[in-house]
Formats: structure tokens, sequence, C-alpha cells
């Protein structure tokens, strides 16, 4: 029997509404009811707040074919230091995950070298070339919780109603990255001021606004389940507001970097600021808020998208999108929606594990007696400064470099067992 005993913190379970002062006991990985034995490792945990282990719906581990950016080691070393036991990982690989045995190769990857929980997704269409469909009874068989183009949007309407048509068949989500490109083509900032004065091709807010539109029609069309990945623009909060109201099956995801950074940042033509849906306006800002807050928007990810420091390092137009965020993300939360009065700790705790958990059926997200333990502990009051140099993801880009923030995991368990410890030592890896 093999017994750990987290000993004197807040329970905070948005899933059994338990939040009061407690311990919580792990026996052979599950959640335990009773008391601990004499040989079991007592870790105190008193002022730190114990939680269901956090799940990133939205995360690039570059693995197979691109592990120069990131690797299942890396990825999942860097989701266990910012306390993620359970991340799902897009499948823009090498080759693209749109068969089984991408799939098949990736779970047993994670197994072998990963700390955190792996759930792959696959593609829409073969090749993500948005053409032809990927088999997705063939996915779902393989074990994918979603489908998804990311990176690319399907541009063919035609086609989108099929994958839908299909993905309720097998009750697979479809998560979308929303961008009609005949609208953004070679876009890279916000259409707008900054764009103009730097002279960079504009990816305005309405070629999100159209899909997401789109993405409305076609899920009340189907019933299938739709998720709208990383939202950019206030427009795209009040349609996603409107199509809830009417009760579509549709849902919106959020990124630390929209909900906190504007588009001026690009001033100095940083390709940290890069990334895709481009940063906007302080009033889409302001309303991706206010979406949150409301639960229009119900997903806190982080799109996690690790580059090499020598691909980000050209000119912006020439440097790939995206940025890291799975080791900033907690304490970019806490600070920002937490800390800022805007919402309840438990709140967003319960967004960053129980409902991505429920919604795609993982079967974790709590600590019921019982279920199987992957647990975070955070230390919500403490202050710390991002240092990209001490990341455990092999990527850099990272637009908080330098910013304070309150709130930080010290701890983390998967399937019961310590993959990151109060040294901020990542176990196992
Ligand atoms: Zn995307």
């Amino acid at each position: 029997m093999n017994e750990i005993l987290l000993q004197g913190g807040l329970v905070v379970d948005p899933a059994t509404g338990r939040e009061a002062k407690g311990d919580i006991l792990i026996r052979d990985g599950k959640i335990a009811d009773g008391k601990a034995g004499k040989s079991a490792v007592v870790v105190k945990v008193e002022g730190l707040v114990v939680t269901a282990g956090l799940i990133d719906p939205h995360v690039h581990l570059r693995e197979p074919g691109q592990s120069a950016k990131e690797t299942m080691a890396t990825g999942t070393a860097a989701a266990v230091a910012g306390g993620f036991t359970s991340v799902i990982a897009m499948p823009n690989t090498s080759p693209v995950a749109d068969g089984p045995n991408t799939i098949a190769w990736m779970k047993q990857r994670a197994r072998e070298t990963g700390v955190a929980n792996v759930f792959p997704t696959g593609t829409i269409s073969m090749g993500q070339k948005g053409e032809q469909l990927a088999p997705i009874g063939s996915l779902r068989q393989a074990g994918v919780v979603a489908i998804t183009d990311d990176g690319h949007c399907i541009q063919s309407a035609e086609l989108m109603r099929r994958a839908l048509e299909y993905a309720r068949m097998f009750d697979l989500p479809v998560l979308d990255h929303c961008e009609d490109r005949s609208l953004s083509a070679g876009g890279v900032v916000n259409e707008g001021k900054w764009s103009r004065i730097l002279g960079l091709p504009a990816w305005p807010g309405i070629a999100e606004e159209v899909i997401v539109s789109r993405n409305v029609l076609l899920a009340e069309l189907t019933g299938a389940r739709v998720v709208c990945q990383h939202m950019s623009t206030a427009g795209s909060v009040r349609i996603l507001r409107e199509a809830k109201k009417r009760g579509i099956l549709i849902e919106g995801e959020a990124s630390p970097h929209h909900l906190t950074l504007t588009d001026d940042r690009v001033e100095g033509y940083d390709t940290s600021f890069k990334m895709n849906p481009p940063l906007r306006t302080a009033a889409d800002v302001e309303e991706l808020r206010r979406g949150v807050v409301d639960g229009t928007i119900r997903f806190l990810a982080t799109d996690h998208a690790p580059h090499c420091s020598y691909e980000k390092e050209v000119e912006f137009d020439e440097a790939p999108f995206g940025v890291v965020g799975l080791e900033t993300a907690l304490g970019i939360y806490l600070t920002e929606l937490v800390h800022s009065g805007l919402m309840p700790l438990g709140e967003v705790l319960g967004r960053m594990s129980m409902f991505p958990s429920t919604y795609f059926g993982l079967g974790r997200g709590t600590l019921a007696v019982g279920a199987t333990a992957d647990v975070t502990v955070l230390d919500p009051e403490r202050k710390w400064v991002v240092k990209k140099s001490e990341f455990k993801s092999l990527g850099r880009n990272t637009p908080f470099e330098g910013r304070e923030l309150r709130g930080r995991a010290v701890l983390t368990m998967v399937d019961g067992k310590i993959r990151h410890d109060l040294d901020g030592r990542v176990v196992g890896a």
C-alpha cells in the first residue's frame, strides 16, 4: 500500500462543492477516505490550496516530428511545472495526426516519456488540407478526445458540415481555429492602427467572426458540439453569447495572451507577440473578459505553442505564429481573473479542471473519494516574476517575460505520483 497525505491545506473541489480546510489522502493512485497508515508520506500544505489537477484543452507538444521545438517529455514537464496534470494535444504534428497509427504512436510515446496525461486529438481533414475528411470513426476508436485542424481552419462550409455530422455520430467535439483565409490572407497583426504604422499585413477580426457565425449555424443544424478556439474579438463573444442563449451546443476558448495583451505590443516587431489569431484592441480584451466572467467563454486554455529561438528571431512577417503558455497560464489567470476581483478562485479552478474533464469525458477533474489522484497544490498568494530561462519547456517564446504574477502551482501529482515537487523539481522526466 502506497499512501500520501496532503495535510492541512484548503481543499477546493468545485466538482463536489467542497471548499474547506482539510486533508487529502491518496492511496495507490486514488483519492481515499479513512485514516492514513503509519507508513504514509505526509506532505504539509498549510496555507496552500489543494485542488483537482488542472487540464489544458489546447497544447502543442510537437511530437512526432518537431522535437527541436518540444517533446512529450519536455512538454509534459512544463505542464506539471505549471500545475497541469492533463493536456489535450493538437494534431498539427509531423506527420499530421490524421490516422489511428499516429494516435497510437503518440499515446505510447506519452506513456513512455511523459509525466502528465496526454489526450490526443485527431485532424478533421486528411493532412489538414481541408479537402477530404479524416477517418473520424477510426480516430475515435484510436482514442482521440476531439477533432480539430488547429493551425488551419476548414474553409469549405460543406466539408465542415459533414465533419460535424460525423462528429455528432461518434459523439466527438469539434474544435475550430476560426479564420476565413479569404479575409485574413497573409495577415500577421490585427487590422488597425498598428498594422498601418508598422506596414505589416493585417489579419482583421472579421475573418474570425465570419467563421464563428458559420460554426454557430452548422452546430445548430447538425447538433454537434463545437468549440471556437482561442477567441480574440469582441464580435466573436457577442455572436457566441447570442447562440448560447438559443441553446446551441457551442463553446468558446480563451487564451492568457488574448485576455491580457493588446496589439500595441507589436510596436517593436517583437515576435514574442506574434500569434494566430493576433492580439487585438483594449475593447476586444474587455469583452473577452466579460465573456469569460458571464460563461460565454468557458474554456481557459494556454494554446502552448513552442518554437525554436532561431525560428522566432527573424523578421516579424517571416516568424512562425505562437507563444508558450503552460508555465505561466495559472499565474496569469489567478492574477487577472481572481486577484482582480472578476471571478472567485473556485470558479476559475473548476473551469480549469472539472469543466474540461466533463466536456471531453476524461474521467478526472475531481477530488471525490475513488477518483484518480490528479492533484494540484497551489499558493494563490505567491508573487513571482516570469523568467523564460527557468522554463522546463524547450520553447522560450513567451510574451510575459519579466511580468510579476500572483499565484503559482507548487506541487503536482499525476495518478497519485508526485511529478512536480515543493522544491520545484520535475520528478520522473
Ligand atoms: Zn489555432
